[in-house]
């Protein structure tokens, strides 16, 4: 990990000292399967069970780092996956953090490697699918989806809190995405590229698109 680290520091993906602990703190192979936990330190996506993937550890820096996460913000992330990036939103932010995976054994991993860690009570994954209906009305500073959508929710932009922040992959194919910073002041709403990307495509009966 520390290797990897110094490569993403150099090319200028990790910034901040705060992501950089996280990123040492959590153990990655805590948070894989038996088969794959001997590949937790490269930087590359890991299967995790039911056709998903993890991210590799430099988007995983990425998102924090493009997000501006920081102490004391409300995070919601949709993809919960193994539970591994939530824990490192945990640890950059202090806060509790929420998590929505829609593949009920996949929300149990999650809540298992947590629990294992003793992290469970400062992360919730919540077992449902984010593009049908959101089981909750309040509001964040930043949410990160971790599945491409073909559109930009206009749900997710919604419940950005002032200078909230979310960032989404979006795209119709699975090679061809853009990662997409949205920025949402008292004034505007700023969308900016941040990068190609090729993640895992978000499922679902996709009512947020039929509304937007
Ligand atoms: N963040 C994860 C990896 C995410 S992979 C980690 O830390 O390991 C993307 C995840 O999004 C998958 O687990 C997939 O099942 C989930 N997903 C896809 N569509 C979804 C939806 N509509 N609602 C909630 N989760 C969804």
């Amino acid at each position: 990990m520390e290797r990897v680290l110094e490569e993403l520091k150099i090319l200028g993906i990790l910034r901040r000292k705060e992501v950089e602990e996280a990123l040492k703190k959590i153990p990655r192979a805590e948070f894989l399967p038996e088969e794959v936990k001997q590949y937790a330190h490269l930087d590359t996506p890991l299967p995790i069970g039911y056709d998903q993937t993890t991210s590799a550890i430099h988007m995983v820096c990425m998102l924090c780092e493009e997000t501006e996460l920081k102490k004391g913000e409300k995070v919601l992330e949709i993809g919960a996956g193994s539970g591994y990036m939530a824990s490192i939103y945990h640890e950059i932010t202090g806060e509790e953090v929420l998590t929505i995976e829609i593949v009920p054994e996949l929300a149990k991993f999650a809540k298992k490697n947590l629990r294992k860690l003793n992290l469970d009570s400062m992360i919730h994954v919540i077992n449902a699918d984010a593009t049908f209906s959101l089981p909750f009305r309040t509001k964040f500073d930043v949410i990160i989806v971790t599945a491409c959508s073909r559109d930009i929710p206009k749900e997710y932009v919604e419940m950005l809190d002032e200078n909230g922040r979310l960032i989404i992959p979006v795209g119709a194919y699975q090679f061809s995405q853009d990662l997409i910073l949205i920025k949402k002041t008292k004034e505007k709403i700023e969308k900016n590229k941040i990068s190609e990307v090729a993640f895992v495509p978000l499922r679902g009966i996709g009512l947020v698109y039929k509304k937007s």
